[in-house]
């Protein structure tokens, strides 16, 4: 394999083949073989391979016959031009690990870690090539079997093992932060200029910090919501867990919003963390643990389904199973059951007969496609069919709105350079559309877009679609965007 940052020089194939002589490729076009790249010449590394545990799956990776056809939809190539950071390279890279030509080492986990995890690929993939869960293997070998140097290992594991699943702390955190936010004292540092002094990562890093929403939803955990008039679904709602304290608000909408549409909604107490970020980072484990959980509370309550209105946390709730296909068969079935209810709430609402009973909102509106609602869960006419419902609310589409906007879960802290690069591309767009209005349907795009907004010279605001269609079944009258 060539230098980093020159592998892909094949007009077909794509790999590194500069030095084609020092290379043979396999002429049999069965898979393995078909992608067999031997060495002549040049001292093939160490041999590492994966270790036991999940890991990427022939199965899967041999759907990749190379076309490049994903190259461009892939924010990390676009960005870099480089195959190692596309979805064809990272590929190449699990099997080379596999073949044990590639050690499972800081390379192929720095190729592996800049991935978004977006899944534009998997849409622009003519075979079929299932990404995501080839990503999300990759990563689980890189969390079982590679040592992050530094502080990074510590953070990861307090974050991860001793946050996320653990409300109690969660609210705590949640606590502290709304007091520095409140205070005064997050104003005072920030005029002071003393995060100058700082890397300028760390500056933009806490552009990105969630506002805590007092009272946390925490508090509503338990509640039973009921319709004003005849219940034509009884819904659980899944509130997640950094959603608790920095979306309260939206989290209240939902509710409403369901409410207003004939659910009972029931917030069962017992849930917790789905494990979206966990799932993401590899550590399959915990996230089993968290999904467990999960599937016991949901179905035991006897709903018709369940609702969420975070894309990230609704991909991860309907791909549960993969989590035990092949670690707990019994627990499997379970899990397909659970998944077969779940719903993102524009889903959900899209697909029945919704309350159309809406107020006039002038304004001229965006929508950004989250990527785990566009690419991983394929609901794109959904939010769309809806706001179309609202008087008054001019949709002008975003160019590249299925583009990632970089928040990706936590890839806005820890791969913060590419996030930024990849929002001020977004904000580009959104400049283009002329829009005051922002509307995404996922906490996560929420935030980044919001810290777009925030150093922008335009000011706008950035909703959730529930939240405007909560904002439209208002009574009164006025605009949206005040
Ligand atoms: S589009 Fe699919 S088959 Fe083609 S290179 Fe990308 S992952 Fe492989
Ligand atoms: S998931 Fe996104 S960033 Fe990762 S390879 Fe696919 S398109 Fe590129």
């Amino acid at each position: 394999m060539g230098p980093e940052g020159n592998p892909c020089a094949g007009p077909v194939c794509g790999f590194n083949l500069r030095d084609e002589e020092k290379f043979r490729i396999s002429e049999s076009s069965r898979a393995p073989e078909m992608i067999e790249i031997q060495e002549k010449t040049i001292a093939a590394p160490a041999p590492s391979g994966y270790g036991p545990g999940e890991a990427p799956q022939w199965e899967f990776y041999s759907k990749c016959i190379h076309c490049g056809l994903c190259l461009n939809a892939c924010p990390t190539y676009r960005e870099l031009g480089l195959e190692m950071d596309s979805p064809r390279g990272r590929i190449y890279q699990m099997i080379q690990v596999e073949r044990g030509r590639l050690p499972l080492g800081e390379s192929f986990v720095q190729h592996i870690d800049s991935c978004l995890d977006c899944r534009a690929c998997e849409t622009a993939c003519p075979s079929g090539v299932e990404y995501g869960r080839l990503v999300e293997s990759a990563r689980a070998q890189i969390n079982r079997y590679y040592v992050r140097p530094g502080i990074g290992r510590r953070l990861r594991h307090i974050f991860f093992h001793h946050l996320l699943p653990d409300r109690q702390r969660l609210d705590h955190l949640g606590t502290l932060l709304w007091l520095f936010q409140k205070s005064g004292l997050e104003t005072a540092i920030l005029k002071s200029g003393i995060l100058k002094l700082l890397p300028k990562r760390l500056e933009r890093v806490m552009a990105l910090s969630p506002r805590m929403e007092k009272p946390f939803f925490t508090k509503r955990l338990g509640k039973v919501v009921k319709p004003d008039g005849e219940v034509r679904y009884r819904v659980a709602f899944f509130a997640g867990c950094i959603a608790n304290l920095a979306f309260a608000r939206l989290n209240d909408a939902t509710v409403r919003v369901l409410a207003r549409n004939g659910c009972e909604v029931v917030i069962p107490e017992a849930q917790g963390c789905c494990g979206a970020l966990h799932v993401h980072a590899g550590i399959r484990d915990k996230a089993r643990e968290l999904a467990k959980q999960n599937i016991q509370t949901f179905l035991d309550g006897g709903f018709d389904y369940f609702i969420t209105n975070a894309a990230g946390c609704g991909s991860v709730l309907k791909e549960y199973p993969l989590l035990f296909e092949h670690e707990d068969r019994e627990f499997y079935e379970r899990a397909c059951a659970f998944t077969a209810k779940v719903r993102d709430v524009t889903e959900f609402l899209a697909g029945i007969e919704f309350n159309r009973n809406f107020r006039a909102l002038r304004a001229r509106a965006t929508y950004q496609d989250p990527c785990h609602l566009g690419h991983a869960q394929r609901i794109r006419s959904a939010p769309r069919q809806l706001l179309a419902a609202i008087p008054g609310l001019e949709l002008v589409e975003l160019k590249e709105s299925e583009v990632c906007c970089g928040s990706a879960g936590i890839y806005n802290v820890v791969q913060n350079e590419m996030a930024e690069r990849l929002l001020k591309a977004k904000m580009q767009r959104v400049d283009e559309t002329g829009a005051e209005l922002i509307l995404t349907a996922n906490p996560g795009c929420l935030l980044q877009l919001r810290a777009g907004v925030a150093r922008s010279k335009r000011k706008r605001r950035v909703l959730h679609v529930v939240e405007l269609l909560d904002e439209a079944y208002a009574s009164g009258t006025g605009p949206a965007d005040k």
